[in-house]
């Protein structure tokens, strides 16, 4: 058992926590048992990985930087980066219309489902206070460059929806360190690269808890799954959505392969790990820390590439997310009769594409961005909370796979970018024993 390697633990941890929790569901006490004593234990999870991401981007993205020498580098990794993760996106999205478009998953909704779903959702609070807080934040052309700039760095550090600023920060203060005296630079970097190395380490110390705390996440996930019933009306649509992702990631594996030569395999082995956790909790944000590990340590990624990379993928590249909006977009549009033309598709691949930069990363901001993709086709306001109600049962187990493309596509576009620039190293696709020095 102890030689196995981390993803089939996971895999393992995973099926577990759905038998459990299907089985305890059978029980009246079986809800009340997993939210009590075992959903902490997911919870506490997330909190680590989400403790040590700050940490994480700091010091590795500060290494990277001051590692460079040369500035012109880190503006050669910028401009690819950014390119990869906007085409990437837009083909994310023409892929979910035309899947959507073609199999039209929402012609077949009947009113009676329409209504028993608007019903049943309508009122969810959390979808009616998420609206009116989009709403309530009127925002200029320009205040995305704001929120970048962070005005102070504790408001920055504390808070992880502000990963954006921390990245900022991480930039300047890099930036800084190569532009002074090296004589001077010396200490500041081998503290952080003692920091970085630390950090790393707690990575790998956190991830022996993996196993379990999978088990935890998807033993709660089940048993609060309530209505089958209404999930199976919406299999077409799930399927849908489904279909475009596993798309996305067969792209990703050919450009991987034509890119570096590399197998499907290689890449899914690398990366895997990371794939099961944003599966176990939603969040590229949560699962960073891991992605960062593999792409760096199995994949061969630089960690000079890797660690701008990732952590800006984390927060902007979100494929799975994008290709999910587009499908959703129409699903609702093509269920409550809304009809669309060529220039609304367009729009859609605009708006989806600016959501999901927009979403954060953690559970179910893709849905609530969705408002905005809606809104701009001239979907009527308010016929918005009906349209989310008919995706609201379906939306976690959607959430869960899309944020799977969401990470897979940061790892993709960091081996691309490394590749192109020579930083791409031979792997070395061990399974360490965290509690021991490597050296
Ligand atoms: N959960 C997704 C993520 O963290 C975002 C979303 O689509 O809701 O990547």
């Amino acid at each position: 058992m102890r030689k196995l390697p981390l993803h089939w633990k996971i895999v393992i941890g995973m099926t577990l926590g759905i038998l459990f929790g299907a089985l305890v569901s059978n029980f009246s006490w079986g809800k009340q048992f997993v939210s009590d004593w075992i959903a902490p234990f997911g919870t506490i999870f997330i909190r680590l990985l989400k403790l040590i991401a700050i940490p994480l981007i700091f010091t590795s993205l500060v290494k990277g930087i001051s590692d460079l020498k040369d500035i012109s580098r880190f503006r050669h990794i910028g401009v690819r980066t950014i390119i990869l993760y906007i085409s990437t996106t837009v083909i994310a999205i023409i892929i979910g219309l035309l899947l959507v478009n073609t199999l039209k998953p929402g012609a077949g909704i009947s009113q009676e489902t329409i209504d028993e779903l608007t019903e049943t959702y309508a009122g969810n609070t959390s979808i009616i206070t998420n609206l009116q807080e989009i709403e309530q934040q009127d925002s200029g052309p320009l205040t995305f460059l704001i929120d970048i700039v962070p005005e102070n760095i504790f408001t920055a550090f504390g808070n992880n929806s502000l990963m954006l600023q921390v990245i900022f920060f991480s930039i300047i203060f890099g930036i800084s360190m190569l532009l002074i005296d090296p004589e001077s630079a010396r200490p500041v970097s081998r503290l952080i690269n003692g920091l970085n190395e630390v950090v790393l380490k707690m990575v790998n110390l956190i991830m022996l808890m993996a196993p379990f705390a999978v088990f935890a996440l998807l033993a709660q996930i089940i048993v609060s799954t309530d209505n089958v019933e209404i999930l199976q009306k919406l299999l077409f649509y799930g399927a849908t959505v489904v279909l475009g992702l596993i798309l996305m990631l067969s792209f990703y594996l050919i450009v991987v392969y034509l890119f570096t030569g590399r197998n499907p395999h290689w890449f899914i082995k690398g990366i895997a790990p990371a794939q099961l956790l944003a599966f176990s909790t939603s969040s590229s944000a949560a699962t960073l820390p891991v992605t960062m590990e593999r792409v760096t340590e199995h994949l061969g990624v630089d960690n000079e590439v890797s660690s701008f990379v990732l952590p800006v993928g984390a927060t902007i590249n979100m494929d799975g997310t994008s290709l999910y909006q587009a499908v959703a977009a129409v699903f609702i549009t093509q269920a409550l009769h809304f009809p669309l033309d060529f220039s609304d598709q367009l729009t859609i691949i605009l708006t989806a594409l600016l959501a999901s930069i927009g979403a954060a990363a953690v559970p179910g901001t893709g849905m609530i961005m969705l408002v905005i993709v809606l809104e701009s086709i001239g979907f009527p306001a308010d016929k918005l909370a009906i349209g989310l109600a008919l995706i609201f049962a379906i939306d976690r187990p959607l959430d869960m796979c899309r944020t799977v493309i969401n990470i897979s596509g940061d790892a993709m576009v960091s081996v691309v970018v490394a590749k192109s620039l020579g930083k791409l190293h031979h792997s070395v696709q061990k399974e360490e024993n965290p509690l021991h020095n490597q050296n």
